[in-house]
């Protein structure tokens, strides 16, 4: 199981399973969200988010 959170850990989630290849995605979308010149993500079940 992977845990995860927000940098405060006002959000926190935990994924079952095995995590996809990770990728880069250079779509016009992927490059304006985070200001840069690619996105990077994993795919993976859907997470659990935990209160
Ligand atoms: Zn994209």
């Amino acid at each position: 199981m992977l845990h995860g959170s927000c940098l405060c850990r006002g959000i926190r989630y935990e994924i079952n399973g095995e995590l996809a290849d990770a990728l880069n995605c250079h779509c016009s979308m992927c490059r304006k969200a985070p200001g840069s010149a690619f996105a990077a993500g994993r795919g993976s079940a859907p997470p659990i988010f935990v209160c």
